[in-house]
């Protein structure tokens, strides 16, 4: 940001207090999020226990295991985390940056994942991050690649490099959430590819998405970048939906 954009944006401040994404009362010291405190203690932070593959969070109290769904079928990454629960306030901030197309969005999103999975992506120590791609037709309609956006802040917060087109779409597949899990699971096979093989062999690559549903876009990415000679693929994303 210039200077002058900065001092642009300190009056506007003034002029107009900054309001929460949430709840939409203005706020005031936690400007870089923009939640209010009440919001931000209130959001579905997933926490312990959880799936120590796919992420996903148990009822109770206990300790940290493999789930059955991973136990049966291991995905092909090794382990996937995602900040917040696919529910309340943080699915109806996903809807309004996908669907309602509301880009700035990302930041607080983004910057939440940041946060809570800070200790995850330190242990994993990926060497590079890519995001979930979008087929050229759904970029073209929505005008932004939500999983990019997010990634990018991903990559400044945790420096670590990011590679924007390490995978792309090969065709064009219905979108997950029209289809039964059955479907979902063989709609992608083969709908990725690594678009320069040199840039990802041997690596550790951390995969990038918003939600994780099934975890069917997040293996057949994983899948592809195996196929490239990639050493380890791990994976978060913002919110886990819980099926
Ligand atoms: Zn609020
Ligand atoms: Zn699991």
């Amino acid at each position: 940001m210039s200077r002058f954009a900065g001092i642009f944006n300190a009056l506007l401040d003034i002029a107009l207090p900054p309001r929460c994404h949430i709840c939409h009362k203005p706020v005031q010291g936690e400007i870089s999020l923009h939640i209010c405190n009440e919001c931000y203690n209130s959001l579905p932070v997933i926490n312990s226990p959880l799936c120590t593959v796919c992420g996903m969070p148990f009822e109770g109290e206990g300790v940290d295991h493999t789930c059955s769904r991973c136990i049966t079928s291991p995905p092909p990454y090794s382990a996937a985390r995602a900040a917040l629960r696919y529910e309340g306030s943080c699915k109806e901030l996903i809807h309004a940056y996908k669907y309602l197309y509301k880009s700035h969005l990302r930041r607080p999103l983004a910057l939440l994942t940041a946060e809570i999975l800070h200790s995850f992506v330190s242990e994993q120590r990926p060497e590079l991050l890519i995001p979930v791609p979008l087929h050229k037709s759904r970029l073209r309609s929505r005008g932004f690649n939500q999983s990019l956006l997010i990634a990018e802040t991903l990559s400044r917060n945790w420096q670590i490099p990011l590679l924007r087109q390490g995978l792309i779409r090969t065709r064009r597949t219905t979108p997950q959430v029209e289809l039964t899990r059955a479907e979902r699971l063989t709609n992608l096979k083969g709908a990725f590819a690594v678009k320069d093989t040199e840039s990802v062999t041997g690596k550790h690559i951390m995969l990038v998405d918003d939600v994780f549903t099934t975890g069917a876009t997040l293996s057949a990415c994983a899948e592809a970048l195996l196929k490239a000679g990639c050493s380890r693929i791990s994976a978060v994303t913002v919110a886990h939906a819980i099926n």
